[in-house]
């Protein structure tokens, strides 16, 4: 199977205009240093927030001066294929910003605005703003098709930007990031909730094993700092993962630890816009690994923490002492790859033998990130992975997998229940994709390496009656197949 037909669906004007996030509380949008609320005089304050964006990212102003509205990317967004609405097409998205930037930037918006499509930011604007930058899950997947690169993701993040600095914040968002920059994970878990939960966890792989598997924290001079996303130390199907990356670990013999201040690799700034909080996460796990005198960093299983601190933490980096034979920070797919190819696991495939596995390539991976130091490593690395421990391993259709790939609908700050309706509907595109390859290939397992895809996926299989195939993590794959004794 090589590509998959995708129906574009009938135009359903508004059909999403009732969907948006809680509005943050006032308590949390001060906590991160912005208005509590809507202020008096937003349309003022937005358009002099707009034109410092302008100032600081050249690209976007090109981005917004260069679209030639030549619809490449309109059908290319799995939020439009899932709900029809117009204003879900990339372009329509970008136009939203690009009518207000007419209006008070450019010389024929101010004078002629109606030939030029410019118009004033007010109300409606402002809540269309809202609605529909937070139907953007900034998964880029129009970007690939746009002749110009323009990235709807980039205008999205400065959208969101500027609501924030009017005190339009999105709740969900806000919360994680005051969470993980008070406490160090986005539960708000304290060291000795973490350490009853890596007790109870080794105790779970002694009793699977029958090796005394650790799972340290705080360890000083350990060779790795791990960060997982705190998703993995408890929930389906993420658990599973986390002790999968303890037998690699274990089986390597290689030293590691948990830092109970940076037990968190998400990094939820990105998805706000804000380039300080982003370096202010991304410096906490910095300082944990200097705390710990650690000589690499390697993140677990998650999308947009990959593409932090692949694209982000490195210049931070650059003042500790590094392991040269290894790229810092790593990625663990990196490491186990890195691990096979020198021999050092011990795999036996058959153990995976009845399970027929499909791989959903993760946006941020995907798009835009790296692994290894292989042309496209970021799709090559985790397939090698998957065939040296799954007898079947079966790919999606071409056209949504690899820079294709198409959102699981949940990413981009969306994963909450007021927006289920609207993530249902944009897991369409991936849902299908999959369906198609459990038709030809009977998959009863869709593996992936973001904690996002694997939350997303999991809660809208039931809507698409797909109860019986399982989101698994690919380190699930890998811990299932080791021979550790
Ligand atoms: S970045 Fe992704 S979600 Fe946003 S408009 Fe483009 S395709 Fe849609
Ligand atoms: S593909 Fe690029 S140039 Fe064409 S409409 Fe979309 S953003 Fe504009």
């Amino acid at each position: 199977m090589n590509f998959l037909k995708l129906k574009i669906p009938a135009l359903q004007t508004d059909a999403m205009q009732h969907s948006e996030p809680y509005l943050a509380k006032a308590a949390t949008q001060k906590a991160l240093g912005y208005p509590e609320q809507l202020v008096e005089n937003w349309q003022t304050v937005a358009v002099s927030k707009m034109g410092e964006l302008l100032a600081q990212t050249p690209h976007l102003q090109a981005y917004l001066d260069n679209c030639v509205h030549c619809s490449a990317c309109s059908d290319k967004c799995h939020y439009f294929l899932g709900t029809g609405d117009p204003k879900n097409m990339p372009v329509a998205r970008q136009d939203l910003f690009r009518q207000v930037y007419r209006r008070y930037f450019t010389f024929a918006g101010k004078y002629f605005p109606r030939l030029v499509g410019a118009k004033d930011f007010d109300e409606k604007v402002l809540n269309d703003w809202y609605r529909y930058f937070h139907q953007c899950s900034q998964c880029r997947r129009c970007a690939v098709f746009c002749p110009f690169g323009i990235d709807t993701a980039d205008i999205a993040m400065a959208a969101r930007e500027i609501l924030n600095s009017i005190g339009k914040g999105q709740r969900y968002t806000q919360e994680i990031i005051v969470k993980v920059e008070s406490v160090g994970n986005n539960l708000g878990m304290s060291k000795p909730a973490l350490q009853h939960i890596l007790q109870n966890l080794e105790e779970d792989l002694f009793e699977n094993t029958g090796c005394k598997i650790r799972l340290p924290l705080d360890e000083y001079g350990a060779e790795v700092l791990f960060i997982p996303p705190s998703a993995d130390f408890f929930a389906e199907p993420h658990v599973d993962g986390f002790l999968g990356y303890a037998k690699v670990f274990y089986q390597a013999g290689l030293s590691w630890t948990l830092c109970s201040d940076a037990t968190e690799a998400g990094n939820f700034a990105l998805f706000s816009g804000s380039e300080t909080h982003l370096q202010q996460i991304a410096a906490r796990i910095h300082d944990a690994a200097a705390t710990l005198g650690v000589k690499r960093i390697v993140f677990g299983e998650c999308g947009h923490a990959w593409r932090v601190a692949h694209n982000l933490l490195p210049p931070l980096l650059k003042n500790l002492t590094l392991n040269r034979n290894y790229p810092v920070p790593q990625h663990i797919c990196e490491l186990s790859y890195d691990l096979l190819q020198r021999g050092a696991l011990r795999i036996d495939k058959a153990k995976n033998a009845e399970k027929r596995v499909s791989f959903h390539d993760s946006c941020n991976i995907a798009r835009a990130s790296q692994m290894g130091n292989i042309s496209g490593g970021q799709f090559k690395i985790p397939r090698a992975l998957l065939t040296a421990c799954c007898e079947q391993f079966h790919e999606m259709p071409r056209n949504t997998t690899h820079e294709s790939t198409f959102c699981c609908g949940g990413g981009g700050g969306l994963l909450t229940d007021e927006l289920m309706p609207l993530r249902i509907k944009g897991a369409l595109p991936r849902i299908q994709a999959f369906q198609a390859v459990i038709a030809t290939q009977q998959v009863t397992h869709l593996a992936t390496i973001c904690a996002i895809c694997k939350t997303q996926l999991s809660q809208v299989f039931p809507n698409y009656r797909l109860e019986r195939a399982q989101i698994i993590s690919l380190h699930q794959l890998i811990g299932d197949a080791l021979v550790l004794k």
